[in-house]
């Protein structure tokens, strides 16, 4: 199994993907899992602040992500919102959705059962996130943590929701990254940050098959 955590920007979600495809491996996108409660939140009316009441919208929620690496699938209550989930609205509320520690219990306990189900039957599994490392699977075979500079997360994290038709300039761009990793790195519950014995890789200057590349010599492949 591969850990693979760092803050938006870093190519993660494209490394992580791409690498679970060339290991023939199960992949899981645990921020999906959080950007479905996060919907399932906003959909109910709840205030993303009120941590009691977004605890019993997650508790209810039926949340269904897909492993297959190729075109992996997120789904709220049967329905397919793999679109929805990366908008705006749902990109901002989901940070305090995601700092309630109940949401947190939750969701690990699901994201666990899953990679022991996929692990049951495939030759491994690239696990994306942001304590995938720390919390979810501490014994994990190999833990990367990627990084990138500010200016190039804002200018990629820019790129992606000007391709998707929801650009917003490069400014704007950058104070939305700025603010998740803020909230994401300094909250109580699992703040994001690398294990101790996980390998840091800088992105800034990387394509990403280079990425690519050296991660999969470091899994031995
Ligand atoms: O990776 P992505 O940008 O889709 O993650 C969305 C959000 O979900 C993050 O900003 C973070 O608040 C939360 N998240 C988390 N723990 C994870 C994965 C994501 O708290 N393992």
């Amino acid at each position: 199994m591969v850990a693979l955590d760092g803050p938006s920007g870093t190519g993660k979600t494209t490394v992580a993907r791409k690498l679970a495809a060339r290991l023939d491996a199960g992949y899981l996108d645990t921020g999906a899992m959080y950007r479905l409660v996060a919907l399932a939140v906003l959909r109910s009316g709840t205030d993303p602040a009120d941590a009691a009441a977004v605890a019993g919208v997650a508790r209810a929620a039926r949340l269904d992500v897909g492993t297959s690496p190729g075109r992996p699938h997120a789904r709220l209550d049967g329905e397919d919102v793999g679109a929805e989930i990366r908008g705006a609205a749902v990109t901002t509320a989901v940070s305090p959705v995601s700092a309630v520690p109940e949401v947190r219990e939750l969701l690990v306990a699901e994201q666990r059962r899953i990679i022991a189900e996929v692990l049951a039957g495939t030759a491994g599994i690239v696990v994306e996130g942001r304590d995938i490392g720390t919390v979810v699977a501490p014994d994990a075979a190999l833990k990367v943590f990627l990084t990138a500079s500010a200016e190039v997360r804002a200018s990629r994290r820019g790129a992606q929701d000007t391709a998707a038709g929801r650009g917003t300039g490069a400014e704007a761009a950058r104070a939305a990254v700025d603010r998740r990793d803020h909230l994401d790195s300094t909250r109580a519950a699992s703040p994001m940050r690398a294990a101790e014995d996980a390998v840091v890789v800088d992105t800034s200057d990387l394509s990403i098959d280079q990425v690519i590349v050296a991660l999969g010599e470091l899994a031995g492949r």
